[in-house]
C-alpha cells in the first residue's frame, strides 16, 4: 500500500497534480487507486470541485472524504484541502466505498446493510467510518455493527469544522455525493491485507467514582444525585464562565462502557447545573474525573506507539480529536504525533469523535487518538524493529505524583466504604433476623403484620401460627442440642422452595418453639392448605437422633377492624384449640 498526497493550492494546480500522478500510475503499473479527501472548507462547491477534478482524471476511481478541524499528512498539519491517493499494490487487495444518508434510514437498517455487505465480501478485514456530527447518540449504530465477524477491525472518525464547538460538517463520496448528514463506510481487505488499530488517550483517572444518576443522551444532569456542574465546581473549582470548555478539557470524564474506558468532555454548562457532554453517556454507569498532564500523555503515546511500530505498516490513518489539538495550545497541534512520524506515511484529520472496535464492541470516543495501521504482505523480520520504549517513572512530574496519591487515597476510601456498607447491610439484616433459625425475628414479623393491616386491601392476608408438639419432651429425652436441630429443621421447611411455591409468605420465629407465617394476598382457604402441607412435611421429616415430631397450627384471615393484637389472639386461640383437641392438626378460625 502506498500514499501519494496531492495538495490543492488556492491557485489551482490540483488537476496538474492529479495528471502527474496518473503518469506515475502508468509508469509504475498502479491500477487500484482510491482517493481520500480531507477538507477544512465546508462549502459544497469547494468540496465538489475537488471531486470533479478526480472524476475527470480518474473516472473509475472511488473517492471519499470529510470536513475536518485540520488535515494531517505524515503527522503534520497540511493544506486546507488534501487529496491522498491510496494505492493498493496487490491484485488481491480490495477497497469498496458506501455512503448512507442518516436521514433516510435508521441506525438498525444501515448497520444491517453494512453487515450483509461485509458478509457477502469474505475478503473484508477492516471497516473505516466517516460520520457527520450525529444529532443524537451513535450508540445504536455502534451496537448494530456488533454482528460483524469478530476479526474485522472497525475504526474511523466524526467529521468536524474549524470551530470545535460547531455542529457544521460534511462527508462526501463518489458513492453518495455531498452530504451534511451521512456516514461513509470503507471496506478494506484481501488475502495480503493486514490491519491493526489502536486507541490512545493518555488521560488518567483521578480520584473517586461517581454514579451517573441522571443523564439524557449527552446531557449529563446528575452525578451521585447532585448537579453535574457542582461536581466540577466542588472538586476542581471550575467556574461556569467563558473558559468552562477549556478548563474542563484537562479534566474530562472517564466512563466505563462495553468493558472499555471512554472519554467524554464537558462542552457547556447550563443554569440548572446540567452539563452538555461531547457525546452520550449511559445512565447508571460509573464515571471518574480524569486529568491530562502533558508529560503523562507523551509517555503513554511513546509506550503505545511501539505496537504500531512492531506491526510495520505501509500506511496509517489517524483520527485525532480536535480537543487534543486545543489541549496542546502552547505547542504545535501535532506535537504528540511525533512518535508516529517515522513509522510510516500517514494521513488523518482532527475529528469531532473517534471510533474503534474493542473486545468485539464498537465504541464512539472523544479526546482520543485512533490509529489504523495497514499493510500488504508479511511484516519484515521483528529483529529489525526497536523494542517497546520503556517509560521512565523516576522522572514523573509532580502533578502526576499528586494524581497517583489522590488515586490511591480514593481507592482506599472506596474499599473502606464498601466494607462499611457490607457491615451495615449485615447489621441491618441481623436486626431483623432470628439468630438460630435465620427466619425473621418477632419484631420484624410483627412489623410485617402491621404493614399488611395498613395496606389498601387490609383484609386480603392470612396468618398461620404453629407450635411444636410436646417439645419439652424432646429436650428432656435427647438434650437441648437435639432440640435445636429440630427447630432448625422446621425453619428449613418454612424456607423450602416447594412449600413456598404454593404461596408467598414470610416466616418468623415468634418465640421458643412457636412460629408465625404472614401470607400476603392469601384467603383463609388457601392458607389452610398451606398449613396442612407444612404439617405433613414436618411430620414426615426424619432426624439423626430424634424420632419424628409433629406440630399444631392455627389459621386465621385478617378482618376489617383487626389490630396486631386482635389478630394474634385469634390465631393463638385457633392454635390452642388444635393443642386441646389432640395436637398434630390444623385448626382454622
Ligand atoms: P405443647 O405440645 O403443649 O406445645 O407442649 P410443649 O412441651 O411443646 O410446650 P411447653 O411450652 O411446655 O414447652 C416448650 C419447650 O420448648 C420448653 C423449652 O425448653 C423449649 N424451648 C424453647 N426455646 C428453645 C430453644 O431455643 N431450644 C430448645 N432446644 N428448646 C427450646
Ligand atoms: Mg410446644
Ligand atoms: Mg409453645
Amino acid at each position: 500500500m502506498k500514499h501519494y498526497p496531492i495538495v490543492c493550492g488556492k491557485s489551482g494546480g490540483f488537476t496538474e497534480g492529479l495528471e502527474s500522478f496518473r503518469e506515475l500510475c502508468r509508469k509504475e503499473g498502479y491500477e487500484n487507486v482510491v482517493f481520500q479527501i480531507f477538507s477544512e472548507l465546508l462549502g459544497e462547491e469547494e468540496v465538489m470541485s475537488v471531486c470533479r477534478s478526480i472524476e475527470e482524471v480518474f473516472p473509475d476511481a472511488p473517492y471519499f472524504g470529510c470536513s475536518t478541524n485540520g488535515n494531517l499528512v505524515d503527522c503534520q498539519l497540511s493544506g486546507t484541502q488534501i487529496v491522498t491517493a491510496i494505492v493498493l499494490e496487490q491484485a488481491t487487495t480490495h477497497c469498496m466505498v458506501f455512503q448512507y444518508d442518516l436521514a433516510q434510514a435508521s441506525a438498525e437498517e444501515i448497520t444491517a446493510d453494512i453487515a450483509a455487505k461485509a458478509q457477502a465480501h469474505a475478503w473484508v478485514r477492516a471497516v473505516e467510518l466517516y460520520f457527520t456530527i450525529p444529532k443524537d447518540s451513535t450508540t445504536r449504530f455502534c451496537e448494530g455493527l456488533r454482528t460483524l465477524r469478530p476479526d474485522i477491525q472497525i475504526f474511523g472518525g466524526i467529521s468536524c469544522s474549524g470551530d470545535i464547538t460547531s455542529s457544521d460538517c460534511c462527508v462526501f463520496s463518489k458513492a453518495g455525493g455531498f452530504s451534511r448528514s451521512s456516514v461513509i463506510v470503507v471496506f478494506y481487505g484481501g488475502e495480503e491485507f493486514y490491519v491493526d488499530s489502536i486507541r490512545i488517550t493518555g488521560w488518567k483517572p483521578l480520584g473517586r467514582k461517581f454514579h451517573v444518576t441522571a443523564c439524557e443522551g449527552s446531557l449529563l444532569r446528575e452525578l451521585d444525585g447532585i448537579p453535574a456542574y457542582d461536581v466540577y465546581h466542588k472538586y476542581l473549582n471550575i467556574r461556569n464562565d467563558e473558559n468552562f470548555f477549556y478548563n474542563t478539557l484537562e479534566f474530562p470524564l472517564f466512563y466505563e462502557h462495553n468493558d472499555t474506558t471512554i472519554l467524554r468532555v464537558p462542552t457547556a454548562s447550563h443554569p440548572d447545573g446540567s452539563i452538555s457532554m461531547s457525546s452520550d453517556i449511559e445512565p447508571g454507569s460509573t464515571v471518574r474525573i480524569s486529568y491530562g498532564d502533558p508529560k503523562t500523555i507523551l509517555d503513554s503515546i511513546a509506550h503505545d506507539s511501539s505496537r504500531i511500530r512492531r506491526f510495520s505498516p505501509d500506511v496509517m490513518h489517524i483520527f485525532s480529536c480536535a480537543a487534543r489539538r486545543t489541549f496542546w495550545t502552547s505547542n504545535e497541534a501535532t506535537y504528540e504525533l511525533e512518535p508516529f512520524r517515522d513509522i510510516a506515511p500517514s494521513t488523518g484529520f482532527f475529528s469531532h469523535g473517534e471510533f474503534l472496535r474493542d473486545k468485539g464492541c464498537l465504541n464512539q470516543h472523544n479526546v482520543t487518538l485512533v490509529i489504523a495501521a495497514m499493510r500488504e504482505g508479511e511484516a519484515p523480520p521483528q529483529e529489525d524493529i526497536l523494542p517497546e520504549r520503556q517509560v521512565s517513572l523516576s522522572k514523573m512530574p509532580l502533578v502526576s505524583r499528586l494524581a497517583t496519591f489522590i488515586g490511591a487515597t480514593s481507592l482506599e476510601l472506596e474499599e473502606m466504604n464498601s466494607r462499611l456498607e457490607a457491615a451495615n447491610r449485615n447489621l441491618q439484616q441481623a436486626a431483623i433476623t432470628d439468630g438460630m433459625t435465620g427466619l425473621y425475628n418477632r419484631a420484624e414479623t410483627q412489623r410485617r403484620i402491621e404493614e399488611q393491616l395498613r395496606s389498601v386491601d387490609s383484609t386480603a392476608f392470612s396468618v398461620i401460627m404453629l407450635d411444636i408438639d410436646n417439645f419439652k419432651q424432646v429436650n428432656d429425652t435427647y438434650g437441648h442440642q437435639e432440640g435445636d436441630a429440630v427447630l432448625v429443621a422446621l425453619a428449613n421447611i418454612l424456607r423450602n422452595e416447594q412449600v413456598k411455591s404454593n404461596a408467598s409468605f414470610s416466616a418468623g420465629r415468634w418465640g421458643g418453639e412457636e412460629f408465625m407465617l404472614v401470607l400476603a394476598d392469601t384467603e383463609i382457604s388457601a392458607a389452610s392448605l398451606i398449613a396442612e402441607l407444612i404439617r405433613q412435611c414436618f411430620s414426615n421429616t426424619s432426624f439423626h437422633n430424634v424420632r419424628p415430631q409433629t406440630i399444631s397450627l392455627g389459621v386465621t384471615q385478617a378482618r376489617p377492624d383487626d389490630t396486631v393484637d386482635s389478630l394474634c389472639i385469634r390465631v393463638d386461640t385457633a392454635l390452642y384449640k388444635a393443642k386441646k383437641t389432640g395436637k398434630n392438626k390444623v385448626v382454622v378460625d
